[in-house]
């Protein structure tokens, strides 16, 4: 076991929590599986796991993106960045919801599908924020109760803004300059610890997971299951593929080998927020991207990016228009572009809410609401698959624009085996 790195013990956990939660999916009738096996054995392993990661979330984006915006000598590079990260984010999410469309249209997913078949979840529908409160949420009036909320969009300005005054600063503060950069080495250090539980973290999550899911409610509206999956997968190998050989001129199989631990994270957990930190330090460390690009694209991307969601969006869309039989109209596909954008951006980035996010789509062109609770039943299963992708499509960015800012370092790894 020692001999195994943490990429294939994390691999081990995941395959082997699959393998156990499906056995124990057959005795859940048993009370002591169900009591001491599945809710308290699974279930304690993997929130131990989710709980300690989700502890240094917002440290170390705090500090990361105060290091990262200290250490840029011009401002306006920043603004360069900044601008470059949200049309990347942006336009990726448009060609993932154009693919999801292309393959709802290809699977016909809700045809032949009778309403009485699909267990119907009971949905509760948030209300959404309007552009102008997101806006000005992004600055925060007490930061504390920022931090202590997570809002993250109000952390990421009030960081950059620090990290900015004491860039202007420069010479006049030294110690505080070493300092943060020393606290930030602390954190990535306490990312490296926690992360020696993952493996037996993702084991509890997943293992808990197939056990308590109930593969009826997949049967029919497997189809759109399959539907979100493929569309996923074109994603991945098409738009991100592309962007990775032509753009971020990376080899794909490098980058899955050293990403592929955070895309299992995002798969066991269906958090991209709790991926983050074990994101950036993959980003940072093994391949090399500075902190200056990375602790700006990843933090921004985990609450802004949703690639995935936005592809589950689309699907979804398709499946219940067709279920209930509505032909959707050209306009309507223009609408769903635009709103899933939005929605997929609003969408927090913990299990379950792309789904409730939906809703903002379904009001749009005017599909029922009820419509969520037909995917409801089955959204456990495709919030892992669309999870893996959001955390994926936040680390391409952060490879293309750190190219394209020259910003790569060479991992030390790749230097010495040179
Ligand atoms: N679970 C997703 C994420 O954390 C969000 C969603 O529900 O779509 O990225």
């Amino acid at each position: 076991m020692k001999k195994l790195n943490l990429t294939n013990r994390i691999f081990i956990g995941l395959i082997s929590g699959i393998i156990l939660g499906i056995i124990m999916h057959n005795f859940t009738e048993i009370p002591f599986i169900k009591t001491y096996v599945i809710d308290f054995t699974f279930h304690f392993m993997g929130n131990i796991f989710i709980r300690s990661i989700r502890m240094l979330v917002i440290p170390l984006v705090i500090f990361s993106l105060i290091l990262g915006a200290s250490g840029i000598e011009d401002v306006s590079k920043l603004g360069r960045i900044g601008i470059k990260t949200l049309i990347f984010y942006l336009g990726t999410t448009a060609v993932a919801i154009l693919i999801s469309l292309f393959v709802g249209n290809l699977i016909n997913p809700g045809l032949g599908v009778e309403l009485s078949s699909i267990e119907n979840t009971k949905i509760t529908i948030s209300q959404s924020k309007s552009f102008v409160q997101i806006l000005l949420g992004m600055i925060p009036v007490n930061p504390i109760e920022s931090m202590a909320k997570g809002e993250m969009l109000s952390i990421i300005t009030f960081s950059i803004i620090i990290g900015v005054a004491i860039s202007l600063l420069n010479d006049k503060i030294p110690v505080v300059k070493k300092i943060v950069s020393e606290i930030n080495i602390i954190n990535l250090k306490l990312v490296e610890m926690v992360m020696l539980l993952a493996p037996f973290g993702v084991f509890g999550l997943i293992a808990q997971t197939f056990a308590t899911l109930g593969y009826a409610a997949i049967i029919p509206i497997f189809k759109y299951l399959l539907a979100v999956v493929i569309a996923l997968l074109l994603h991945a190998l098409i738009t991100y593929q592309g962007l990775l050989v032509f753009v971020a001129k990376y080899n794909p199989l490098t980058f899955l080998k050293k990403f592929s631990p955070v895309m299992i994270l995002g798969f066991s957990t269906s958090s991209s927020a709790a991926c983050l930190p074990s994101s950036l330090k993959t980003m940072e460390e093994d391949f090399g991207v500075s902190t200056t690009v990375a602790a700006f694209t990843l933090p921004l991307g985990n609450t802004i990016n949703m690639d995935g969601t936005a592809i589950m969006q689309g699907v979804a869309t398709i499946f219940i228009a067709q279920v209930y039989g509505i032909d959707l109209t050209m306009g309507n596909y223009v609408t769903i572009i635009l709103t899933a954008t939005l929605a997929s951006i609003g969408t927090a980035g913990v299990p379950g809410v792309g789904v409730i996010m939906l809703g903002m789509v379904l009001t749009e062109i005017g599909l029922p609401l009820e419509g969520i609770g037909l995917v409801m039943g089955i959204d456990r299963v495709v919030d892992m698959f669309r999870t893996a992708i959001n955390v994926t499509g936040d680390a391409i960015c952060t490879l293309v624009i750190a190219k394209t800012e020259n910003n790569i370092i060479e991992p030390l790894e790749n230097i010495t085996s040179k």
